[in-house]
């Protein structure tokens, strides 16, 4: 379970962040997770919770914003939103598309005390 790791490393950066902005307390994280991102929304939830514990994020509340993927159509010349990595593209229906984007995972705002 990858997710695990994954809320540590997110743990590592509130812990980075709290030494440059100065805060102690983190209360909400809103994440960008793309629909490529292979990370299960639920078991990131469930590790962040366990991963928080004793630290400045304890009870913080995890919001989940996954934004659609984009992928180049060589036939349209135009970047184009799409669902699923080998999704037909919606303008012109081709297959000739280059994923651009939706495997991103990052930390995208934070609230904090
Ligand atoms: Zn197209």
């Amino acid at each position: 379970m990858h997710e695990m790791a994954l809320a540590e490393s997110i743990v590592g950066i509130l812990e980075d962040q709290a030494r440059v902005q100065n805060y102690a307390r983190v209360r909400t994280v809103w994440l960008e997770v793309g629909p490529f991102a292979n990370v299960e929304i639920e078991a990131l939830r469930f590790s962040f919770d366990v991963v928080t514990r004793g630290t400045l994020a304890e009870g913080a509340r995890l919001e989940c914003d996954s934004p659609a993927a984009r992928a180049w159509c060589m036939p349209c010349g135009e970047s184009v939103a799409i669902a699923q990595r080998f999704d037909a593209c919606p303008l012109c229906g081709g297959h000739q598309l280059q994923v651009t984007s939706g495997d991103e995972f990052r930390v995208k705002e934070l609230e904090v005390d």
